[in-house]
């Protein structure tokens, strides 16, 4: 089956589909991205995406931003045109194509805006049964993660040595020794008494939506959620560590480099977790596509 992409205006074949050697985001990194999960054809949590969408452009200092409904009917079509019932929509949003130049173009420049879709969606069920391994690595990304940029060489660079080193994901330390994030999804801990931990919204992490949509769930459900700081040591003796993110949904982890995490095995809370965020996307209904 074909795939579609959207191109600056248009519905062009995905193989097909092309930016300029101009453009800024294949320039200079300048551009924002989002991605959006869709379970059983319904977009997760889009009306929040769009809002961090929207934040990451106003940080860059987009002259001209485009409007989330507008946003919204592409992002819907390119879903429908891809058929996909469970994967993943992408946009990106740059500042758009002009002459090669760190300024900023003219304020005339508008965005250049893509968005592709395609099936699979969450880890492997062996991955959620059994666990993953994270590798400690330093942190070696800018120090404005909050900002979701196409920037994303240290996260790849990150996503890759965890690979090399047999792991699935990076736990990534600041040289405080402090636990930031992982590549491509936030890290949690339950602590000794049984609380979630996971570090606090600001420039050294991304504001997760899954992260947000997990702190609700869990204090829905009774838990303690601590947003703190938390220390390599802490983690590793932690009783159970745990991934968010819109492709990993809620995965827990089993192993840091060589130390075992809990008995070994995926704990609990982070099973419980697991599967209260499958049932919130259970009841997803075409409400979803709403973002105002
Ligand atoms: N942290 C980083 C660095 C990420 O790239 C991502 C997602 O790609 C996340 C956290 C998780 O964010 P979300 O739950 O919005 O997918």
């Amino acid at each position: 089956m074909s795939r579609f992409a959207y191109v600056n205006g248009r519905y062009e074949c995905h193989t097909q589909a092309m930016v300029s050697i101009d453009d800024r985001g294949y320039q200079f990194a300048d551009g924002v991205y989002e991605v959006v999960a869709i379970s059983n054809g319904y977009p997760v949590d889009l009306a929040p995406h769009m809002v961090r969408l929207e934040r990451s452009m106003a940080e860059l200092h987009f002259a001209a931003t485009p409007y989330k409904s507008a946003l919204c009917v592409i992002a819907k079509q390119v879903v429908r045109l891809n058929r996909v019932r469970n994967g993943i929509l992408y946009m990106q949003i740059n500042r758009g194509t002009a002459s090669r130049n760190h300024l900023f173009p003219s304020e005339k420049t508008g965005p250049s805006i893509v968005m592709t879709s395609r099936s699979g969606l969450g880890p492997t069920e062996v991955q959620a049964e059994q666990g993953v391994h994270l590798a400690m690595l330093e942190d070696q990304r800018w120090s404005r993660r909050d900002i979701k940029s196409v920037g994303l060489l240290a996260n790849a660079l990150a996503k890759q040595k965890a690979k090399d080193k047999g792991a699935f994901e990076a736990l990534l330390v600041n040289p405080d020794g402090t636990v930031t994030e992982a590549s491509a999804a936030n890290i949690w801990l339950v602590d000794e008494e049984g609380a979630l931990v996971t570090r606090p919204l600001g420039t050294d992490i991304l504001a997760g939506i899954t992260r947000a949509r997990v702190i609700a769930l869990a204090q829905e459900a009774g838990y303690i959620v601590k947003e703190k700081v938390f220390t390599v040591g802490e983690a590793l003796s932690a009783l159970e560590i745990f991934l968010t993110g819109t492709t990993t949904f809620v995965l827990p982890v089993v192993q840091v480099d060589d130390a075992v995490i809990g008995n070994g095995h995926p704990g609990e809370v982070g099973r419980d977790l697991r599967y209260r965020y499958r049932a919130f996307l259970e009841d997803l209904g075409p409400e979803s596509w709403h973002v105002d």
